[in-house]
């Protein structure tokens, strides 16, 4: 059974707090969904803002395979908005809660009834799709929710939707008021749940159980609060989980990862490291026991090949690592060890992990380089010249030359402060080479006052998605900031340099 996606990252995604998009970035968002294979996106809420308006037309024009929809309240006003964004369907919702009716719409029953009835002839007079929804469904008399859906059948909506909207809902009561809803309504059911109580894909799986053929999702389950069901999590249990076989998606998803870094990028939110199926550690493994069965077969601690959502495996050395994990890593450098040799480095890790040290695959190396009694990493770019200016009434300006392999190069660039224009500067070279890109930069003071030391964390990508992060202490914020990417630089070629080396 074909499982229909919903995503609404542009509309209950772009309502997670501190989110707030351009028309141009709600378009660019819009081609990515498409691409991934969902089957409607909704666009945004077309009449709260002429910005809005102008995306979701600008999304309208774009010519998508998927359905287009826009959010509306039962108010004429509303879907006329939506008409004038070039929409044909819409989504429409008003609140069947009491507390929602009391507190909020201060309005009866009754009346919202008759609300939602004549918003969706509304859009059926003017000729649209019509999803109807009633808000807070979810804490809406059970009774009084069934009349509210079959009233709105009765009326013409094309499909219906269950809110769960503040995430009160349990697994078993989705799949009732799911079966209630599909009873009074004989129209397809969606559902939308979000993750107040981290249900909100348990509770979309379950209502599609129950005979709902459609969920509401965002990508990396963005949107209000603590957010909606994920797309990624939600489309790929029905695909993998064993109790869904006979579930499926149009998503293509060896897309998910990509689509799922884009988005976060331009919404500005970081997946957290645990997050199931596009978090950094999803497919990571340290722990010796689960390396040395990972690499025997994948399949003893990953339930799904990492490949199927366009990811790769990640194996870390630490505290917990074995022998066999740790050898494989260095393999996968052309680094080869005795046993003895690989005992001292292992015994090494151990001894970094107990203190609470990350080990990178860098820092890996630079250890194995030293047992194996060769030098320690070779710097292959050099920082050869630097000088920055800035003030008030004059835009940060860098100029940095750069010593790579011995050839010279001069990179300059503004920014928006000095320590920007330096990283600018320095892209401006990198970028040219080997496509190297700054992905985070954090920095903390260690002691107080002016004359504090401070810590800067950078961590530096190459085109290929390998990340390497470096660390640097010093008095001066722009010079410790750009020895510390510089060192990053240093680390990712080197690595790369590795690589390419036993390729050949
Ligand atoms: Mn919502």
């Amino acid at each position: 059974m074909k499982v229909r996606i919903f995503d609404t990252t542009l509309r209950d995604g772009e309502q997670t707090i501190g989110v707030s998009l351009s028309p141009d970035q709600k378009l660019s968002i819009a081609k990515k969904l498409d691409a991934l294979g969902v089957d409607a996106i909704e666009a945004g809420f077309p009449v709260i803002s002429e910005g809005e308006l102008k995306a979701v037309k600008m999304i309208t024009a774009e010519g998508l395979s998927c359905e287009v929809a826009g959010l509306t309240r039962t108010i004429k006003n509303d879907i006329d908005a939506a008409v004038e964004a070039g929409l044909n369907y819409i989504h429409t919702f008003i609140a069947t809660s009491d507390i929602h009716l009391e507190y909020k719409l201060k309005m009866t029953r009754d009346q919202a009834l008759e609300k939602a009835i004549e918003a969706v002839e509304y859009g059926k007079s003017r000729g649209l799709q019509v999803e109807f929804s009633a808000e807070d469904a979810t804490r809406t008399d059970r009774e009084f929710l069934k009349k509210v859906f079959g009233e709105v059948a009765k009326a013409g909506a094309d499909r219906v939707n269950i809110p769960d909207t503040v995430g009160y809902s349990t697994p078993e009561y989705m799949a009732d008021l799911t079966r209630d809803t599909v009873e009074a309504t004989k129209l397809p059911v969606s559902v939308h749940c979000h993750n107040d109580f981290g249900l909100a894909v348990a509770n979309a799986l379950s209502g599609i159980h129950a005979g709902a053929s459609c969920a509401h999702v965002t990508i990396n389950g963005i949107g209000e609060r603590a957010g909606n069901a994920s797309l990624e999590e939600f489309s790929m249990a029905l695909q993998c989980l064993p109790y869904e076989k006979k579930y499926e998606t149009n998503i293509k998803s060896e897309l998910i990862y990509e689509t799922s870094r884009y988005v976060s990028k331009i919404v500005g939110i970081k997946v957290q490291p645990n997050k199931a199926i596009v978090g950094d550690n999803a497919f990571g493994h340290e722990s010796g026991i689960h390396t040395h069965g990972v690499l025997n077969n994948p399949l003893t601690y990953e339930p799904i090949s990492p490949e199927l959502v366009g990811r790769k495996r990640r194996l870390r050395v630490g505290k917990h690592a074995g022998i066999h994990g740790m050898n494989a890593m260095l393999e996968e450098f052309g680094v080869k060890t005795t046993e003895e040799q690989s005992q001292q480095i292992l015994d090494k890790i151990k001894i970094l992990g107990d203190q609470g040290k990350q080990i990178t695959d860098v820092e890996l190396l630079s250890i194995a380089s030293d047992v194996l009694g060769e030098k320690g990493i070779k710097r292959i770019v050099q920082l050869t010249g630097f000088s920055v200016s800035t003030g008030i009434g004059t835009m940060p300006y860098a100029f940095v030359k750069l010593n790579i392999d011995g050839k010279e190069f001069v990179g300059t660039d503004h920014g928006v402060g000095p320590v920007d224009a330096a990283l600018n500067a320095i892209q401006t070279i990198t970028g040219r080479i080997s496509e190297l890109r700054i992905k985070d930069y954090g920095l903390a003071s260690i002691s107080g006052g002016s004359s504090a030391l401070c810590e800067v964390t950078i961590s530096v990508e190459d085109a290929q998605g390998n990340r390497v992060s470096s660390k640097s202490i010093g008095e001066d914020i722009v010079t410790t900031s750009v020895q510390a990417v510089i060192d990053g630089i240093n680390r990712i070629m080197l690595k790369k340099m590795l690589k390419e080396k036993q390729v050949n």
